[in-house]
C-alpha cells in the first residue's frame, strides 16, 4: 500500500535529500508530493495521510506555520522537521499538536521512513479508536436503559441520555461526583434508603442485581420503580477500574403487576376482596388474633330475596344492587376490618381485634339497617334486607374454614328464623344441618321412588254442613323416619330447587285424583294446592298448569291454587312494579283456575295490595282461629277478615277449626267456610273418598242441625 505524504519543504537541498529518502527504487511505500510554501500545500491535502513540514517557512514562519497546517487538517499526523539547534520548537510542536519531530540532521535512510510509518499506522489506530467510541456513545445514548459508569473510587464518569432524564442529572454536572451523591435508591415497601450498588460491585468484584422492588429517587424529588444490574469494570490486567449500572424504569410494568394482581385478588363487580384474598386475610387475622390473644368475628351477610331481583329485573340492576351493599357494607366496619365478597349475594365481613363476641353484634346490627334502606338502582328503588351469621375465633373455631361454614350456617338460621335477622353460630346448628344435609340427599330420589303421597282435608261449607272441596296436603313417606310433614322438607325443597318438580308432581297427582273420583261419581267438588312462590317465578308455570288440566281433562274452576301471603307480598316489598306476580297469577285467572290466598292475616296484607291480585278466596290462618274465644283480639280480627271478604267480593274460609266453640263463632259471625280438625284431619285418597261418599249419603262430618240448634239456644239465652 502506497501512502500519499505531503512534503513542505523551501530548501531544494533537504527536500531532495528527503524524496531521495522516501522513494527509494525498492521501495514504494511513500508518494511523496512536495510543495515548497505551506500555503501551496493547504490546497494539496486531498488524499494525503502525513505531512511532513519544515517549519524554517519564508512565508509563515516557525510554530505559526505548524498551526495554520494543523487548523486545516487536524485529522492528518503532521511530522515537523527542525534545525538541530531549535529542539524547543519541535517540542512545543508536539504540545500543539504534531505527531513527531525529527532533526534534520538525522534525515537518513531509515529513520525518517520509520517515523512516517509509525505516525501513519498510529493515526489510523485513533482514528479507528474514535470511531469506535463514537458507535459505542451513540449506542449508548438510543437505548431505553440508562447506563451510569463510575471509576474506581465511585466517582461519576459516565450518563447516557437515558440516565440524564431518568435521575435528573446533565452528564457534565454528573461527572466527577461520588455515586451517592447522584443515584439514591430506596426499598418501594419499607421505604429505607438502600446502598448503593456501584461501591458494593467494585468491593466484591462481582456482578450483582439491584435489590427487587428498588425504587429511585431522582433528582427533583420524584420516584421512579427500577430494576437492573450493576457489574465491575476491569483493565487489561483484570484489576477493577469502575462499576457500570445499567438499569430502566419498571414503573408502567410495576403498576401493570400491581393491577394484575389486583384483579386477581379482587372481584371485580364491587372491586371488594375477593373469595381467596378473603381467605389470606382471615388466615391472617387469625395469626394475628392469637398471638395478641384477642377475638375475632366472621360475619356472612346474604341478601334475602336477592336471586328474586335479579330475575325479574335483571342482571344489570342486579349488579347495581350489590354494588350498593357493597359501599354500605364497607361503611359499617373500621378500616383495618375487611369486608368482601364471597360469591353471588353472600359477603363477608371480618371484625379484628374484638374484646367481646358481642361486639359483633353492633355491626351487625348495623349492616341490617343499612341493608333496609331502600337502594336507587336503575330508576327502581330497591327494598331488601339481608341475614346474618356470626361466628368468632376461638369460641366456634381456630381455622379459617371452620369459621367460615359456621357462620354461613348461623347466617342460614338467621334467614329460617324470619330473615332480616342475625344469629351467632351455636353447637346445635351443626347437627341440624348435618340432618338437613342428609334430607336432602334423600329428598332428591323421594319422586322416583314414589315417596311422596298427597293427603286430603275436606273444606266445609259451614252453612250445610256439606264437603266442598279438598286441600291436598303434601307427606313424605320416609323409609326410616316415617311419615314427615310439609314442614320439614318443603323448606329444604324450596332452597334447592327440588319444590319445582315436587310441585308439578303435586299438580299432576291432584288433579289426577280429582278426575278419579269424579268418574266414581262424586259431585263436583274443588281440590286446592299449595303452591310455593319458588314455583311460580318458573315462566312456564302458567303453562304448565294449563297443560296439566288438558291431559286430565278437568275443569279449571276445579283447581284452586293456594298462595301464601307472604310469598306475594314478598314480591311486592321487593319491587315498585309488582310485575312479575300480578302477570303469572292474571295468566292463571285466563286459564280459569281459582286462586286462594292461603295463611291470610300473618304477612303484610293490605287493602289496595290485595285488589291488585285477581285472588277468589280468603283463607284465615288457624293462628286466629286457634285464639277465638267470646270477644277476645282475635274474634275482632276473623269478624273484620270475614267483613272484608264479603266487600272484596272473595270467600272467605276459616283453617285450623278444632273445636265446637270455634265454630260456633265463626257461624255466628256468618263465615262461610271451614277446614279443621274438627271435622276432619289431612287423610289418605281411599279414605277421603270415603268421607265423600259418607257426605253424599247425608252423614255430614258435623251435624248441621244440632249445630243450628245450639246457636238457637244462646240467642234465646242471651235475649
Ligand atoms: P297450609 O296450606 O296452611 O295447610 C294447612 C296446614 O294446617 C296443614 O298442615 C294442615 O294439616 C294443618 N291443619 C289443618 N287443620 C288443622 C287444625 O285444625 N289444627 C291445626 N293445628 N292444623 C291444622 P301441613 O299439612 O303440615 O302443611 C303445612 C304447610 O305446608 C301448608 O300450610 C302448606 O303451606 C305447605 N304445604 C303442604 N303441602 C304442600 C305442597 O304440596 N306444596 C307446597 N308448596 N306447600 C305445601
Ligand atoms: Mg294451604
Ligand atoms: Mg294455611
Amino acid at each position: 500500500m502506497t501512502h500519499r505524504v505531503l512534503l513542505i519543504e523551501n530548501d531544494v537541498a533537504t527536500a531532495v535529500a528527503i524524496l531521495g529518502v522516501l522513494t527509494q527504487a525498492w521501495d514504494e511505500s511513500f508518494e511523496v508530493e512536495w510543495v515548497r510554501r505551506c500555503s501551496e500545500g493547504l490546497a494539496r491535502l486531498d488524499g494525503i495521510v502525513a505531512i511532513v513540514v519544515d517549519l524554517d517557512q519564508p512565508d509563515n514562519r516557525g510554530l505559526d506555520t505548524f498551526d495554520t497546517l494543523f487548523h486545516a487538517a487536524p485529522r492528518i499526523p503532521i511530522l515537523v522537521l527542525i534545525d538541530p539547534q531549535d529542539e524547543k520548537t519541535g517540542k512545543l510542536a508536539v504540545h500543539r499538536g504534531a505527531q513527531d519531530y525529527l532533526l534534520k540532521a538525522h534525515l537518513e535512510r531509515l529513520l525518517l521512513p520509520k517515523a512516517l510509518r509509525s505516525m501513519i499506522e498510529r493515526a489510523a489506530y485513533s482514528e479507528a479508536l474514535f470511531e469506535e467510541k463514537e458507535r459505542a456513545r451513540v449506542t449508548l445514548n438510543s437505548i431505553g436503559d440508562a447506563v451510569v459508569s463510575t471509576d474506581a473510587s465511585c466517582h461519576i464518569t459516565y450518563l447516557n441520555s437515558t440516565a440524564e432524564d431518568l435521575i435528573g442529572w446533565t452528564q457534565k454536572e454528573a461527572v466527577g461526583h461520588p455515586v451517592e451523591d447522584v443515584l439514591h435508591f430506596i426499598d418501594a415497601e419499607t421505604r429505607a434508603a438502600v446502598h448503593n450498588p456501584m461501591t458494593q460491585t467494585i468491593l466484591e468484584d462481582k456482578a450483582i442485581a439491584l435489590v427487587p422492588n428498588c425504587m429511585l429517587v431522582r433528582r427533583d424529588g420524584t420516584e421512579v420503580s427500577i430494576e437492573d444490574s450493576v457489574a465491575p469494570i476491569h483493565d487489561r490486567r483484570g484489576e477493577v477500574t469502575g462499576a457500570v449500572m445499567v438499569f430502566h424504569d419498571v414503573s408502567a410494568a410495576r403498576a401493570k403487576t400491581l393491577r394484575m394482581s389486583h384483579l386477581a385478588q379482587h372481584d371485580s363487580l364491587t372491586d371488594l376482596p375477593n373469595r381467596a384474598l378473603l381467605h389470606d386475610r382471615l388466615n391472617e387475622a387469625i395469626t394475628l388474633s392469637q398471638r395478641h390473644q384477642r377475638k375475632l368475628a366472621v360475619l356472612f351477610v346474604d341478601l334475602d330475596r336477592f336471586k328474586h331481583i335479579n330475575d325479574s329485573l335483571g342482571h344489570a340492576t342486579g349488579d347495581g344492587l350489590l354494588r350498593s351493599v357493597a359501599r354500605r357494607l364497607s361503611t359499617c366496619v373500621r378500616s383495618s376490618d375487611t369486608v368482601g365478597r364471597h360469591g353471588g349475594d353472600e359477603f363477608v365481613v371480618l371484625l379484628w381485634d374484638m374484646r367481646h363476641s358481642q361486639d359483633a353484634v353492633v355491626t351487625a346490627s348495623k349492616i341490617l339497617e343499612v341493608l333496609r334502606e331502600p337502594h336507587y338502582v336503575n330508576n327502581h328503588n330497591l327494598h331488601v334486607t339481608g341475614s346474618v351469621g356470626i361466628a368468632t375465633y376461638p369460641d366456634d373455631g381456630t381455622d379459617a374454614e371452620t369459621l367460615m361454614k359456621r357462620a354461613d350456617l348461623a347466617m342460614y338460621n338467621a334467614k329460617e328464623a324470619g330473615r332480616d335477622s342475625y344469629r351467632f353460630f351455636e353447637s346445635e346448628m351443626n347437627a341440624r344441618a348435618s340432618d338437613r344435609q342428609s334430607l336432602e340427599e334423600d329428598l332428591h330420589f323421594a319422586l322416583k321412588r314414589r315417596e311422596l303421597v298427597l293427603y286430603y282435608q275436606p273444606k266445609m261449607n259451614l252453612a250445610t254442613g256439606a264437603i266442598i272441596g279438598a286441600e291436598a296436603l303434601l307427606r313424605w313417606r320416609h323409609p326410616q323416619r316415617g311419615l314427615l310433614l310439609p314442614g320439614q322438607f318443603i323448606p329444604i325443597a324450596e332452597d334447592c330447587g327440588l319444590i319445582v318438580s315436587i310441585g308439578r308432581w303435586v299438580l299432576h297427582e291432584a288433579c289426577r285424583q280429582m278426575r278419579t273420583w269424579q268418574i266414581a261419581g262424586q259431585p263436583p267438588l274443588s281440590v286446592a294446592i299449595n303452591i310455593s312462590a319458588v314455583e311460580l317465578r318458573v315462566p312456564e308455570f302458567a303453562s304448565n298448569v294449563r297443560a296439566t288440566l288438558a291431559e286430565m281433562g278437568l275443569a279449571p274452576r276445579c283447581l284452586e291454587l293456594e298462595l301464601t301471603e307472604t310469598g306475594l307480598m314478598d314480591d311486592l316489598r321487593a319491587m315498585t312494579e309488582p310485575r312479575s306476580f300480578a302477570c303469572v297469577l292474571t295468566e292463571l285467572k285466563e286459564i280459569g283456575v281459582l286462586l286462594a290466598l292461603d295463611d291470610f292475616g300473618t304477612g303484610y296484607s293490605s287493602l289496595s295490595h290485595l285488589k291488585r291480585f285477581p285472588i277468589d278466596t280468603l283463607k284465615i290462618d288457624h293462628s286466629f282461629v286457634r285464639d277465638l274465644k267470646g270477644n277476645g283480639d282475635s274474634t275482632g280480627i276473623v269478624i273484620g277478615l270475614i267483613g272484608m271478604g264479603r266487600c272484596l267480593r272473595m270467600r272467605v274460609v276459616a283453617e285450623g277449626v278444632e273445636t265446637m266453640e270455634q265454630l260456633e263463632i265463626l257461624t255466628q259471625h256468618g263465615c262461610p267456610e271451614g277446614q279443621g280438625y274438627f271435622f276432619s284431619r289431612p287423610v289418605p285418597a281411599e279414605e277421603f273418598g270415603r268421607l265423600l261418599e259418607r257426605d253424599a249419603a247425608g252423614t255430614h262430618l258435623f251435624d248441621q242441625i244440632s249445630l243450628e240448634e245450639i246457636l238457637l239456644s244462646r240467642r234465646l239465652d242471651a235475649a
